[in-house]
């Protein structure tokens, strides 16, 4: 199958791994010829890291590298492709251009998904003269590692496209959970539920975020707790997802004041290297002094 794959950022040029190590011809587009070499680039070092791991042989490591293509021209991108995956930056607008593009320059039979984390596919895929073909793949960063991949139905998709889709998903190795075109899908709405309330247990002084975290580490074996996780996404991610969330379902998705502030400070995270915990080469060394803790 050839898979063309659109933007060649974090999950894009995951999504060109993956496919490529599953036999696929891809093509990865980005608007740089520079973002088109940083993908390339990441993608060889995930497979020399798997290399050194004894998780990927050098013959796979060379034979994926050479099923993958980049280029800047979307025309090129997408000439022949089976499925095309839009894994461009969220932007609504930007999306449904993006497809409607892409339908101008594939055949018929050619399927169309978008990587949205929180969009409606509904919407997105309206831009179509053939919504039927249009459909999510809601993808987890990194790609490589994680194991799901969330099969978004919109309400135009049609059964052939879910049966393709599928079908592509389990052929990269990946478990599907099938969904309806709703805010949050499955893993979002309930991830940012957890995260919210531990937010808000963290401003009324219940716990500590690292007893919080703890709390659903050791007595829920999740691998990471919700305050951690925060700030590993980036609280300034989450504040924008909480936004949508509230807006589409209700007043259990509205922003913790402490979630406000700390965004406005610029506190967003590991990436600025504080948010609830502080951060230093990637790993917690603290707690944030604002928090308030018992
Ligand atoms: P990113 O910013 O890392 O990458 C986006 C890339 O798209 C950039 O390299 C940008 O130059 C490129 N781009 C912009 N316009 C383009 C165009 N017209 N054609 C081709 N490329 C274009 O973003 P990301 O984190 O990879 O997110 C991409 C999509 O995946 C978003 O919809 C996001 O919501 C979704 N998503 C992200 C995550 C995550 O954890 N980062 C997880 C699941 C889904």
């Amino acid at each position: 199958m050839h898979v063309s794959v659109l933007g060649a950022g974090t999950m894009g040029h995951g999504i060109a791994q993956v496919s490529a190590m599953a036999g696929h011809e891809v093509t990865m587009r980005d608007i740089e010829d520079e973002y088109v070499q940083n993908g390339l680039d990441a993608i060889e070092r995930n497979l020399q890291g798997g290399v050194d791991r004894d998780k990927v042989t050098p013959d796979e490591m060379s034979a994926t590298l050479e099923r993958i293509s980049g280029t800047t021209s979307l025309e090129d991108a997408v000439a022949g492709a089976d499925l095309v995956i839009e894994a461009v930056p969220e932007n609504m607008d930007l999306k449904r251009d993006t497809v409607s593009d892409v339908e101008s320059l594939v055949g018929d039979d050619t399927i169309i998904a978008s990587n949205t984390s929180s969009l409606s596919v509904t919407e997105i895929m309206s831009a179509l003269d053939d919504p039927g073909r249009g459909i999510g793949l809601h993808f987890f960063n990194p790609v490589h590692i994680m194991g799901l991949v969330e099969v978004v139905v919109a309400e135009q998709t049609a059964a052939d496209t879910l049966g393709f889709a599928t079908e592509y998903v389990e052929g990269i190795g990946k478990a599907v959970v099938e969904v309806g075109d709703s805010p949050g899908f499955a893993s979002s709405r309930l991830g940012v539920a957890l995260g919210v309330e531990a937010m808000r247990m963290v401003q009324e002084g219940v716990a500590s975020p690292r007893d919080i975290d703890a709390s659903m580490e050791l007595g829920y074996n999740h691998p990471m707790g919700p305050i951690e996780l925060g700030d590993v996404v980036g609280l300034d991610v989450r504040l924008g997802i909480l936004e949508y969330l509230r807006e589409e379902l209700g007043e259990r998705f509205r922003p913790p004041q402490i979630l406000k502030r700390k965004v406005r400070a610029g506190k967003l995270g590991k990436k600025t290297g504080e948010g609830f915990y502080v951060w230093e080469d990637g790993e917690i060394v603290g707690v944030s002094e604002d928090v308030m803790s018992r």
